[in-house]
Protein backbone atom coordinates (compact mmCIF):
# COMPACT_ATOMS: atom_id res chain seq x y z
CA UNK A 1 0.00 0.00 0.00
CA UNK A 2 1.32 3.41 -1.11
CA UNK A 3 1.78 6.29 1.32
CA UNK A 4 -0.49 8.06 -0.66
CA UNK A 5 -3.47 5.63 -0.37
CA UNK A 6 -2.44 5.31 3.52
CA UNK A 7 -3.41 9.13 3.39
CA UNK A 8 -6.15 9.72 0.86
CA UNK A 9 -9.27 11.05 1.83
CA UNK A 10 -11.94 8.80 2.27
CA UNK A 11 -15.93 9.06 3.12
CA UNK A 12 -18.30 8.08 5.41
CA UNK A 13 -21.89 7.08 3.53
CA UNK A 14 -24.87 6.42 5.45
CA UNK A 15 -28.24 5.36 3.48
CA UNK A 16 -31.12 6.11 6.42
CA UNK A 17 -34.07 3.92 5.46
CA UNK A 18 -37.64 3.47 7.73
CA UNK A 19 -36.42 0.28 9.34
CA UNK A 20 -32.79 0.16 8.92
CA UNK A 21 -29.44 2.06 8.22
CA UNK A 22 -26.81 1.21 6.43
CA UNK A 23 -23.02 2.39 6.58
CA UNK A 24 -19.75 2.27 4.81
CA UNK A 25 -16.50 3.88 4.76
CA UNK A 26 -15.63 4.36 0.88
CA UNK A 27 -12.50 5.17 -0.41
CA UNK A 28 -12.06 7.70 -3.47
CA UNK A 29 -12.24 5.09 -5.95
CA UNK A 30 -15.68 3.78 -4.56
CA UNK A 31 -14.01 0.55 -2.94
CA UNK A 32 -16.19 -0.55 0.29
CA UNK A 33 -14.07 -0.85 3.25
CA UNK A 34 -16.43 -1.50 5.71
CA UNK A 35 -20.23 -2.08 5.89
CA UNK A 36 -22.12 -2.25 8.61
CA UNK A 37 -26.27 -2.23 9.24
CA UNK A 38 -28.71 -1.76 12.36
CA UNK A 39 -32.30 -0.95 13.08
CA UNK A 40 -33.28 2.28 12.79
CA UNK A 41 -35.89 2.68 15.19
CA UNK A 42 -37.72 5.40 13.33
CA UNK A 43 -40.88 5.09 15.72
CA UNK A 44 -38.58 6.17 18.75
CA UNK A 45 -38.21 9.66 17.15
CA UNK A 46 -35.75 11.91 15.23
CA UNK A 47 -33.64 11.92 18.46
CA UNK A 48 -33.25 8.52 19.09
CA UNK A 49 -32.89 8.15 15.20
CA UNK A 50 -30.05 10.52 14.88
CA UNK A 51 -28.04 8.99 17.66
CA UNK A 52 -28.88 5.82 16.09
CA UNK A 53 -27.29 7.31 12.44
CA UNK A 54 -23.84 8.55 14.60
CA UNK A 55 -24.03 4.95 16.23
CA UNK A 56 -23.97 3.45 12.64
CA UNK A 57 -21.02 5.85 11.62
CA UNK A 58 -18.89 5.43 14.22
CA UNK A 59 -19.57 1.37 13.88
CA UNK A 60 -19.00 1.79 10.12
CA UNK A 61 -15.38 3.86 10.83
CA UNK A 62 -14.29 1.26 13.24
CA UNK A 63 -14.90 -1.90 11.17
CA UNK A 64 -13.19 -0.30 8.37
CA UNK A 65 -10.15 0.16 10.64
CA UNK A 66 -9.09 4.06 9.68
CA UNK A 67 -9.19 6.66 12.48
CA UNK A 68 -11.84 9.54 11.89
CA UNK A 69 -9.95 12.08 10.87
CA UNK A 70 -9.25 9.87 7.80
CA UNK A 71 -12.95 10.69 6.21
CA UNK A 72 -13.06 14.00 4.46
CA UNK A 73 -16.80 14.27 4.71
CA UNK A 74 -20.37 12.47 5.92
CA UNK A 75 -22.42 11.27 2.54
CA UNK A 76 -26.71 10.89 4.04
CA UNK A 77 -29.29 9.15 1.90
CA UNK A 78 -32.51 9.27 2.95
CA UNK A 79 -35.89 9.21 1.85
CA UNK A 80 -38.02 12.11 1.38
CA UNK A 81 -39.44 14.68 1.23
CA UNK A 82 -36.86 16.96 1.70
CA UNK A 83 -35.43 20.75 1.00
CA UNK A 84 -31.80 19.47 -0.36
CA UNK A 85 -30.32 23.10 -0.66
CA UNK A 86 -31.32 23.78 2.92
CA UNK A 87 -30.65 20.28 4.51
CA UNK A 88 -34.05 19.44 5.70
CA UNK A 89 -36.32 16.97 5.69
CA UNK A 90 -39.46 17.82 5.17
CA UNK A 91 -42.61 15.09 5.90
CA UNK A 92 -41.58 11.88 4.91
CA UNK A 93 -43.90 9.30 5.20
CA UNK A 94 -41.40 6.41 6.42
CA UNK A 95 -40.13 8.49 9.11
CA UNK A 96 -43.00 8.91 11.05
CA UNK A 97 -42.72 12.34 13.19
CA UNK A 98 -39.01 13.16 11.62
CA UNK A 99 -41.00 16.86 10.25
CA UNK A 100 -39.24 19.69 9.20
CA UNK A 101 -35.82 18.56 10.53
CA UNK A 102 -32.43 19.66 9.58
CA UNK A 103 -31.00 16.48 9.62
CA UNK A 104 -28.09 17.93 7.71
CA UNK A 105 -26.54 20.32 10.29
CA UNK A 106 -27.95 18.10 13.10
CA UNK A 107 -25.90 14.72 12.04
CA UNK A 108 -23.01 17.44 10.57
CA UNK A 109 -22.86 18.63 14.41
CA UNK A 110 -22.46 15.33 16.00
CA UNK A 111 -19.90 13.66 13.79
CA UNK A 112 -18.06 17.11 13.03
CA UNK A 113 -17.74 16.33 9.42
CA UNK A 114 -19.14 17.97 6.61
CA UNK A 115 -21.99 16.42 5.47
CA UNK A 116 -24.10 16.03 1.99
CA UNK A 117 -27.89 15.37 1.96
CA UNK A 118 -29.33 13.18 -0.53
CA UNK A 119 -32.49 11.27 -1.73
CA UNK A 120 -32.19 7.53 -0.83
CA UNK A 121 -32.75 6.96 -4.36
CA UNK A 122 -30.76 9.59 -5.95
CA UNK A 123 -28.22 8.48 -3.87
CA UNK A 124 -28.39 4.64 -5.01
CA UNK A 125 -28.44 5.80 -8.65
CA UNK A 126 -25.28 8.05 -8.03
CA UNK A 127 -24.13 4.56 -6.24
CA UNK A 128 -24.62 2.45 -9.05
CA UNK A 129 -23.48 5.37 -11.56
CA UNK A 130 -19.71 5.70 -9.76
CA UNK A 131 -19.23 2.17 -9.33
CA UNK A 132 -21.67 -0.22 -10.24
CA UNK A 133 -23.76 -1.09 -13.12
CA UNK A 134 -23.50 2.33 -14.92
CA UNK A 135 -19.76 2.52 -14.16
CA UNK A 136 -18.76 4.33 -17.60
CA UNK A 137 -22.14 5.31 -19.04
CA UNK A 138 -23.14 8.89 -19.28
CA UNK A 139 -26.08 8.95 -17.88
CA UNK A 140 -28.62 6.16 -16.73
CA UNK A 141 -31.71 6.46 -14.85
CA UNK A 142 -32.47 3.80 -12.46
CA UNK A 143 -36.10 2.25 -10.61
CA UNK A 144 -34.91 1.11 -7.22
CA UNK A 145 -38.18 -1.97 -6.90
CA UNK A 146 -39.04 -2.18 -3.56
CA UNK A 147 -41.68 -1.12 -1.19
CA UNK A 148 -42.41 1.28 -3.36
CA UNK A 149 -40.14 2.40 -6.20
CA UNK A 150 -37.47 4.62 -5.92
CA UNK A 151 -35.75 6.49 -9.15
CA UNK A 152 -32.84 8.51 -9.57
CA UNK A 153 -31.33 10.05 -12.80
CA UNK A 154 -27.82 10.84 -13.29
CA UNK A 155 -26.48 13.11 -16.24
CA UNK A 156 -22.88 13.75 -16.77
CA UNK A 157 -21.89 13.15 -13.17
CA UNK A 158 -24.95 15.47 -11.94
CA UNK A 159 -27.78 14.20 -9.70
CA UNK A 160 -30.38 15.44 -11.34
CA UNK A 161 -32.74 17.03 -8.33
CA UNK A 162 -34.51 19.22 -9.48
CA UNK A 163 -35.79 22.74 -8.54
CA UNK A 164 -37.54 21.38 -5.24
CA UNK A 165 -35.82 18.58 -4.65
CA UNK A 166 -38.53 16.49 -6.40
CA UNK A 167 -36.66 15.50 -9.71
CA UNK A 168 -36.83 12.13 -10.69
CA UNK A 169 -39.76 10.72 -8.73
CA UNK A 170 -40.44 8.54 -11.84
CA UNK A 171 -42.29 6.29 -9.19
CA UNK A 172 -45.13 8.51 -9.51
CA UNK A 173 -44.84 8.59 -13.23
CA UNK A 174 -49.09 8.62 -14.16
CA UNK A 175 -49.79 5.07 -16.54
CA UNK A 176 -53.18 4.67 -15.55
CA UNK A 177 -55.56 8.06 -16.34
CA UNK A 178 -59.12 6.45 -15.34
CA UNK A 179 -59.77 4.29 -12.28
CA UNK A 180 -55.87 4.11 -11.60
CA UNK A 181 -55.09 2.14 -8.26
CA UNK A 182 -53.95 4.60 -5.39
CA UNK A 183 -50.03 5.09 -5.00
CA UNK A 184 -48.85 5.46 -1.39
CA UNK A 185 -48.38 9.08 -2.03
CA UNK A 186 -51.89 8.99 -1.79
CA UNK A 187 -52.39 9.87 -5.80
CA UNK A 188 -53.75 7.80 -8.30
CA UNK A 189 -52.63 5.61 -11.24
CA UNK A 190 -49.05 6.00 -10.37
CA UNK A 191 -46.51 3.32 -11.67
CA UNK A 192 -45.29 2.64 -7.81
CA UNK A 193 -49.26 1.34 -7.55
CA UNK A 194 -48.67 -1.20 -9.52
CA UNK A 195 -45.01 -2.45 -9.95
CA UNK A 196 -43.76 -1.95 -6.50
CA UNK A 197 -43.28 -5.23 -4.67
CA UNK A 198 -45.89 -4.19 -2.50
CA UNK A 199 -48.66 -3.90 -5.47
CA UNK A 200 -47.45 -6.77 -7.37
CA UNK A 201 -48.14 -9.15 -3.64
CA UNK A 202 -51.48 -6.95 -3.75
CA UNK A 203 -52.42 -7.98 -7.56
CA UNK A 204 -51.56 -11.31 -6.55
CA UNK A 205 -54.08 -11.60 -3.98
CA UNK A 206 -56.70 -10.21 -5.81
CA UNK A 207 -55.77 -11.99 -8.74
CA UNK A 208 -56.33 -15.68 -6.15
CA UNK A 209 -60.05 -14.44 -5.28
CA UNK A 210 -60.96 -14.28 -8.70
CA UNK A 211 -59.08 -17.05 -10.31
CA UNK A 212 -60.27 -20.24 -10.52
CA UNK A 213 -57.36 -22.10 -11.43
CA UNK A 214 -55.22 -23.91 -9.65
CA UNK A 215 -51.74 -21.83 -8.59
CA UNK A 216 -48.96 -22.67 -6.90
CA UNK A 217 -49.22 -18.81 -5.07
CA UNK A 218 -52.89 -20.56 -3.77
CA UNK A 219 -50.91 -22.76 -1.43
CA UNK A 220 -48.92 -19.99 0.84
CA UNK A 221 -50.64 -18.21 3.61
CA UNK A 222 -51.52 -15.15 2.12
CA UNK A 223 -49.81 -13.46 5.22
CA UNK A 224 -46.55 -15.06 3.60
CA UNK A 225 -46.97 -14.38 -0.07
CA UNK A 226 -44.22 -11.70 -0.97
CA UNK A 227 -42.86 -10.57 -4.73
CA UNK A 228 -39.94 -13.46 -4.30
CA UNK A 229 -42.21 -15.88 -3.66
CA UNK A 230 -44.37 -14.39 -6.78
CA UNK A 231 -40.97 -14.88 -8.69
CA UNK A 232 -40.15 -17.87 -8.12
CA UNK A 233 -43.66 -19.90 -8.68
CA UNK A 234 -43.12 -17.92 -12.21
CA UNK A 235 -40.00 -19.18 -12.52
CA UNK A 236 -41.59 -22.58 -12.07
CA UNK A 237 -43.52 -22.33 -14.27
CA UNK A 238 -46.81 -21.23 -12.57
CA UNK A 239 -49.09 -19.83 -15.38
CA UNK A 240 -50.73 -16.87 -12.40
CA UNK A 241 -47.29 -15.67 -11.29
CA UNK A 242 -46.46 -15.96 -14.81
CA UNK A 243 -48.97 -13.78 -16.19
CA UNK A 244 -48.63 -11.30 -13.20
CA UNK A 245 -44.79 -10.88 -13.53
CA UNK A 246 -45.48 -10.22 -17.67
CA UNK A 247 -47.29 -7.67 -16.34
CA UNK A 248 -45.37 -5.94 -13.68
CA UNK A 249 -42.58 -6.01 -16.48
CA UNK A 250 -45.15 -3.98 -18.99
CA UNK A 251 -45.90 -1.76 -16.01
CA UNK A 252 -42.17 -0.78 -15.86
CA UNK A 253 -41.79 -0.91 -19.56
CA UNK A 254 -44.35 2.50 -19.59
CA UNK A 255 -42.56 3.81 -17.23
CA UNK A 256 -38.62 3.52 -18.61
CA UNK A 257 -39.78 4.79 -21.51
CA UNK A 258 -41.17 7.77 -20.49
CA UNK A 259 -38.10 8.49 -18.68
CA UNK A 260 -36.20 7.64 -22.21
CA UNK A 261 -38.09 9.65 -23.90
CA UNK A 262 -37.64 12.57 -21.40
CA UNK A 263 -33.76 11.98 -21.17
CA UNK A 264 -33.06 9.29 -23.75
CA UNK A 265 -30.08 7.67 -21.21
CA UNK A 266 -27.06 5.22 -22.30
CA UNK A 267 -28.82 3.09 -19.34
CA UNK A 268 -31.74 2.45 -17.44
CA UNK A 269 -31.31 0.30 -14.48
CA UNK A 270 -33.44 -1.78 -12.83
CA UNK A 271 -32.40 -2.75 -8.50
CA UNK A 272 -34.61 -3.79 -5.65
CA UNK A 273 -35.26 -6.91 -4.20
CA UNK A 274 -37.82 -7.66 -7.10
CA UNK A 275 -35.02 -8.38 -9.22
CA UNK A 276 -34.02 -11.55 -8.04
CA UNK A 277 -36.70 -12.73 -10.17
CA UNK A 278 -33.90 -12.85 -12.82
CA UNK A 279 -33.47 -12.92 -16.68
CA UNK A 280 -36.80 -14.23 -17.52
CA UNK A 281 -38.35 -10.44 -16.01
CA UNK A 282 -35.34 -8.48 -17.46
CA UNK A 283 -36.19 -9.79 -20.91
CA UNK A 284 -39.61 -9.12 -20.67
CA UNK A 285 -39.33 -5.41 -19.44
CA UNK A 286 -36.65 -5.07 -22.63
CA UNK A 287 -38.81 -6.55 -24.95
CA UNK A 288 -41.77 -4.08 -23.95
CA UNK A 289 -39.19 -1.70 -23.81
CA UNK A 290 -38.26 -2.29 -27.14
CA UNK A 291 -41.84 -2.41 -28.71
CA UNK A 292 -42.61 0.86 -27.48
CA UNK A 293 -40.15 3.61 -27.22
CA UNK A 294 -38.69 5.92 -30.52
CA UNK A 295 -36.46 3.06 -32.60
CA UNK A 296 -33.05 4.53 -31.88
CA UNK A 297 -33.35 4.16 -27.96
CA UNK A 298 -35.12 1.28 -28.53
CA UNK A 299 -32.12 -0.02 -30.30
CA UNK A 300 -29.51 1.47 -28.51
CA UNK A 301 -30.58 1.95 -24.64
CA UNK A 302 -28.83 -0.54 -22.29
CA UNK A 303 -31.72 -2.06 -20.23
CA UNK A 304 -29.84 -3.96 -17.60
CA UNK A 305 -30.07 -5.17 -13.71
CA UNK A 306 -28.28 -2.84 -10.85
CA UNK A 307 -24.96 -4.46 -9.26
CA UNK A 308 -24.71 -2.91 -5.80
CA UNK A 309 -27.93 -4.71 -4.48
CA UNK A 310 -28.25 -2.85 -1.13
CA UNK A 311 -24.67 -1.34 -0.88
CA UNK A 312 -25.84 1.10 -3.56
CA UNK A 313 -27.28 3.94 -1.23
CA UNK A 314 -24.53 4.49 1.45
CA UNK A 315 -22.07 4.13 -1.69
CA UNK A 316 -23.49 6.95 -3.96
CA UNK A 317 -23.94 8.84 -0.36
CA UNK A 318 -20.15 8.64 0.17
CA UNK A 319 -19.83 9.42 -3.89
CA UNK A 320 -22.31 12.72 -2.71
CA UNK A 321 -19.65 13.60 -0.30
CA UNK A 322 -17.00 12.48 -1.93
CA UNK A 323 -18.15 14.95 -4.94
CA UNK A 324 -18.95 18.01 -2.74
CA UNK A 325 -16.19 17.83 -0.27
CA UNK A 326 -13.41 15.69 -2.63
CA UNK A 327 -10.65 16.68 -4.84
CA UNK A 328 -11.72 18.64 -7.68
CA UNK A 329 -11.49 17.11 -11.02
CA UNK A 330 -8.10 18.22 -12.99
ZN1 LIG B 1 -47.41 8.12 -6.13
Amino acid sequence: MSAAYRSAPVYLGIDLGGTNIKSGVVDGDGCSLSSVSLETEADHGPEVGLERLADAGNRAVQASGLSWDRIAAVGLGSPGTMDLEEGLLLEPPNLHGWNNLPIRRLLSDRLKKPTVLQNDANAAAYGEYWVGAGKGARSLAMFTLGTGIGCGIVVDGLIIQGCHSHGAECGHIIIQMENGRQCSCGAFGHLEAYASATALVKRACEALQLENSPSLLGQIDPHELSSRAIGKAAEAGDHLARRLMRETAHYLAVGAVCVMHTIDPDLVLFGGGMIAAGQAFLDDIRRDIRAMAFPVPAARTRIEYARLGGNAGFIGAAGCARRAYGPKPQ
